[in-house]
């Protein structure tokens, strides 16, 4: 247990990870909540953090209701189309009418936006994208909160909840440690807010060895945002629809501007457009979501995946007609500078000039994430106006866990948020974080000085197993007595790649597997009690590694629990490879019993409510 202090806080409001949604999160709380005490706490800083640490170059979310480009109920269609029907329509409508207002105070805030010349409208990329000069864009956000919270911690990661002594089901707070100090933070809060990210690594990488931080979602998001609340018993929701991107090869740079902007498109490696030639075996699949327009992510994937295995690959994006036009071949290269510069170095590096080389495109290794094309995450209440009782209980954008909320990546059932949405949810969550105080429901909290100490130990353990193992090292790095963080991160992804549907089998799975993957993540956790950290970076991945492990055993259970392929192209469940809405046509749900361990699963009704909505008032 190594010597350092511990720091005590206590608030109101305590904002985990300080992102998109976590930021939007402590702007609005402080809005609402003029007196309260409100913490961000993050484990980076927020100044660079999360997936817009390096900027972005579109808006991916903007309605545009003040020149009626589009509606929220617009927005609905587009997500339920996506998602092959099923998301949370409360929750995304929800976000879809507060959104535009958030990318105004962007605008205000001093982002730069591009304008249509013709018109002084935003400049549109798609029908839901605006594009900027984004490079700033994580720094300007990261400013409002800065203002707006009593104090930002960075360089803490959150390891645990707290929860009340005198309320079974209430949160109280939450803890972690500095990495570079290695201070113990204990945060006694009326209100946690978990906006924590996706998960990036929990799947074997295409990218390993020295490459390995080459991925495309964050490679710092470890399923914090999803195993907090596991960890706390919340109720979790479509964990099982991982996604997987198709981007640029090895360095991962976006293609929506190239589809949308540049207008490039695919083709095989014979100069085919291959994507209707799977027409028919995809409906066969999936029946008539293939004849929806625009295609689902996953479905193209499909078509991207089936032609590779059938042997056309590989697949390339046509550039060259594009790139000569130097306007085009300037926002093409502009596109990497302002947010994932890694891919113009890719190119440079292996000489590919788009002008005259078509690039290669590939499918990733699956991610978990909610605020994309992709809803994994909790199970929250939706606002009260105009959710159904299933959907909910009091507070907008509560877990099952009273007091705990959770905004962005973190909230499942609501895809296509991206940062503006993100960001949007965490006023929603924070406003809503307010009231509940208002209304005092956290009243009479107790954490008390056990459950802190307690959690001490637990966390700093591995510094411990390190200590002691050393003495006992055999050579290099090998020890009988404990395993290091990346060893143990090389086995999860092993695991959940082989068993669990990634790229080394064409994400390819079935009960067999998901079977004898749960046996074999189990041991892990088992083994992860002897993780060892020589210093407090590696504990921080140790803490990483355990929380990414935990947000696979819940991957694995939904994956298992749904028996269909909902979403080819992002998994397929070899024994049920056919879509069935008869009996599939509902959202899945998990709790963990934080006391047993186990994970209990049910389903819950999807409500098609904006189209019902629409029909009653027409009759
Ligand atoms: C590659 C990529 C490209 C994208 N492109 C676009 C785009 O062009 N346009 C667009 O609008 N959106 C885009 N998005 C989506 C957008 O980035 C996300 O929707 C948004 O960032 C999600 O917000 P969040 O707050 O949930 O997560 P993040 O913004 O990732 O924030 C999570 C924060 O939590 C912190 N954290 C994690 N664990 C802990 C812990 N245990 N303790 C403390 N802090 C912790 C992290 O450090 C991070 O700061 C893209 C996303 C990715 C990954």
């Amino acid at each position: 247990m190594p010597k350092s202090k511990t720091v005590y806080e206590e608030c109101d409001v305590l904002v985990v990870g300080g992102g998109m949604a976590g930021t939007g999160a402590t702007f609005e709380a402080r809005h609402w909540g003029r007196d309260l005490k409100i913490i961000c706490v993050e484990k980076a800083n927020i100044d660079r953090s999360g997936a817009v640490a390096q900027g972005l170059y579109a808006i991916n979310c903007y309605m545009g209701m003040q020149w009626n480009e589009n509606q929220p109920e617009d927005h609905v269609r587009y997500a339920r189309n996506d998602l092959m029907g099923l998301v949370r329509e409360d929750l995304g409508y929800d976000m879809a009418r507060h959104v535009d207002s958030t990318v105004h105070m962007f605008d205000e805030w001093g982002l730069p936006m591009m304008k249509n010349k013709e018109t002084g409208r935003y400049q549109r990329e798609g029908k839901w994208q605006i594009m900027i000069h984004g490079e700033s864009y994580k720094p300007i956000v990261a400013e409002a909160a800065k203002k707006s919270a009593d104090k930002i911690y960075n360089r803490i990661m959150v390891t645990h909840l707290l929860m009340d002594e005198t309320k079974e089901n209430r949160v109280g707070g939450a803890v972690g440690f500095n990495m570079r100090t290695g201070d113990y933070h204990v945060f006694r809060s009326k209100t946690v807010i978990v906006a924590a990210g996706g998960a990036s690594h929990i799947f074997k990488p295409r990218a390993v060895g020295e490459g390995m931080g080459r991925t495309w979602y964050a490679p710092w998001s470890n399923g914090s945002a999803y195993a907090l609340p596991i960890a706390a018993g919340a109720k979790m929701t479509q964990m099982e629809n991982r996604i997987v991107l198709c981007r640029f090869k090895d360095g991962y740079g976006p293609v929506g501007a190239y589809f949308l902007h540049l207008k490039t498109y695919t083709q095989n490696a014979n100069g085919e457009n291959y994507e209707k030639k799977w027409y028919n075996q995809t409906k066969e699949l999936v029946g008539e979501y293939i004849d929806h327009h625009p295609t689902p992510t996953c479905l193209r994937n499909h078509a991207f995946v089936q032609e590779v295995m059938s042997g056309n690959g590989p697949i390339h994006m046509v550039t060259k007609e594009a790139f000569q036009d130097p306007h085009l071949e300037t926002v093409g290269w502009e596109n990497f500078l302002g947010m994932t510069v890694g891919q113009a170095v890719v190119w440079a590096s292996q000489n590919i000039d788009p002008k005259y080389t078509n690039p290669e495109l590939t499918t990733s290794e699956p991610y978990v994430m909610g605020s994309h094309a992709t809803c994994s995450g909790a199970w929250v209440s939706g606002p009260e106006d105009i959710s159904p009782p299933e959907y909910f209980w009091g507070y907008n954008r509560m877990t099952t866990v009273e007091g705990l909320f959770g905004a962005g990546d973190t909230v499942g059932g609501s895809a296509h948020k991206f940062s503006s949405g993100s960001f949007t949810e965490g006023r929603l969550a924070a406003k809503a974080a307010v009231k509940y105080i208002e209304e005092q429901k956290a009243k009479d909290l107790k954490v008390s000085d056990k459950q802190c100490e307690d959690f001490r130990e637990v966390i700093y353990k591995p510094l411990d197993n390190y200590t002691i193992g050393r003495n006992e090292i055999t050579g290099g790095t090998v020890s009988p007595s404990y395993i290091s963080p990346i060893q143990g991160l090389q086995r999860l992804q092993k695991i959940m790649d082989e068993y669990v549907g990634g790229i080394s089998v064409n994400y390819m799975t079935n009960e067999n597997l998901l079977k004898k993957g749960l046996e074999l993540l189990d041991w892990l956790t088992e083994d992860l009690e002897n993780v060892g950290a020589e210093d407090y970076h590696q504990l921080m991945r140790a803490w990483e590694l355990k929380h990414r492990t935990l947000t696979s055993q819940c991957v694995t259970e939904h994956t298992l629990f749904r028996k269909e392929t909902r979403w080819p192209g992002y998994y397929y469940r070899g024994d049920y490879m056919k879509l069935d809405d008869e009996n599939w046509h509902c959202l899945t749900v998990s709790r963990r019993d934080p006391k047993t361990g186990k994970f209990t699963m049910e389903k819950q009704p999807v409500y098609h409510i904006i189209d019902e909505k629409e029909k009653k008032q027409a009759s």
